[in-house]
């Protein structure tokens, strides 16, 4: 079966003829793929050809965002039949600290996971699949067409997740009990800044307009980007990065409220990242998910930032990966996001590639792009 990957000392993508999996555990299914979706962990991994093969390997196949539908079960698989439209979790435990053991591997202690696509184990990029139920997810029959989202939406579920827990610390943040942090309008006079108006900016910002916080988006694009209209689509307000300051950038999008109680950077803009935490409000959270791949050197006033971290009580924190409760919080998302914002996720897909064009799909993207899908077989 063709399946796309990478293949050790050779670098771009290769097309590798593998073997179709069996079934080989009672507690396992077979999943033929039928859509991938790709984001900028796959583009990088390609561009700066970031080879993350297993030892005793010299490929990996690519892909950690797909869709697919079951092909057969093992005799003891009870939530999944044939037929069902599933989606699949990326991160596989490491078998031996106590957040794996609990379906927690997105916060796994000892670093010895590895990931479907990413780190040391194939991806989705293939014809068929296999993989035990507990990571294999059925997706409600009118969700097929935007389930694609699931893995990158259950990224954002997660950061937004962590902000959340956190201030459920300050439930009287504003004078409405009915906007503390664990309600469904926690976001109301609540004012929030996002960084990058990528597919995981963009997905924050829908989850935090659902909420009903005001919402800023920081990137470093023209008016008229597709991006841009994206933002403004969802109801939150563009900030032109290329002629602000981190500091301008906070007063423009908060000084109005007078707080900016969560930052969600989704850039990687290290610098600005850093730079950011200067800004942060009384009791503020700051969630951390873009990955920087350079090195960057900086000056900062250390006593400053320790000082104002500890008197304002504020709380930086960093967020990876998702698990099963952030892949359900996405499925029960999905519809809202697009319903509420007029076919947003469809309008995300700029550019759809069948497998066999392979060669296309990492080449430098338009201005335009935002998101690829690759679809392994039509849905018919
Ligand atoms: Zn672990
Ligand atoms: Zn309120």
């Amino acid at each position: 079966m063709l399946a796309i990957g990478m293949v050790r000392g050779k670098p771009g993508v290769h097309a590798l003829e593998l073997r179709k999996p069996e079934i080989r555990q009672p507690d396992e299914v077979l999943v033929r793929v039928k859509e991938v979706g790709v984001d900028g962990t796959d583009f990088n991994m390609v561009k700066f050809d970031l080879q993350d093969i297993a030892e005793g390997r010299d490929e990996i196949v690519m892909g950690h965002e797909m869709v697919g539908l079951v092909e057969a079960v093992g005799n003891e698989v009870k939530s999944l039949a044939p037929g069902d439209v599933v989606v699949m979790t990326v991160r596989r435990g490491c078998g031996i600290c106590e957040p794996c053991l609990h379906n927690q591997s997105d916060m796994c202690m000892t670093g010895l996971y590895t990931e479907r696509g990413i780190h040391k184990r194939d991806g989705f990029l293939t014809e068929f699949v296999v993989d035990q139920e507990q990571y294999v997810m059925k997706v409600p029959s009118d969700l097929v067409k935007l389930a694609v989202f699931t893995e990158p939406l259950s990224i954002a579920e997660k950061g937004i997740e962590q902000i959340r827990v956190i201030q459920s610390r300050l439930p009287w943040t504003c004078a409405h009990p009915e906007h503390a942090f664990l309600s469904p309008d926690w976001g109301k006079c609540k004012t929030a800044l996002v960084v990058g108006a990528g597919p995981l900016g963009l997905l924050a910002t829908a989850l935090l307009r659902l909420a009903e916080a005001h919402t800023y988006v920081a990137d470093i694009l023209p008016d008229d980007s597709p991006k841009v209209h994206l933002v403004r689509h969802i109801g939150a307000n563009y900030i032109d990065a290329r002629s602000k300051t981190p500091k301008e950038m906070v007063e423009f999008c908060c000084s109005a409220y007078g707080n900016v109680d969560i930052i969600f950077e989704a850039s990687g803009a290290a610098a600005t990242a850093i730079e950011l935490i200067n800004y942060m409000s009384r009791s503020s959270i700051y969630v951390m998910t873009g990955i920087p791949r350079e090195e960057i050197a900086m000056k900062v006033d250390a006593a400053q930032l320790v000082r104002q971290i500890a008197r304002y009580n504020q709380v930086v924190v960093g967020s990876v990966n998702s698990n099963r409760t952030h892949f359900e919080m996405a499925l029960k998302d999905i519809p809202h996001i697009n319903s509420r914002f007029g076919g947003m996720l469809e309008e995300m897909i700029t550019h759809r590639f069948h497998v066999q064009d392979y060669r296309q799909i990492f080449a430098p993207r338009d201005p335009k792009h935002i998101k690829t899908v690759i679809e392994v077989e039509p849905w018919d």
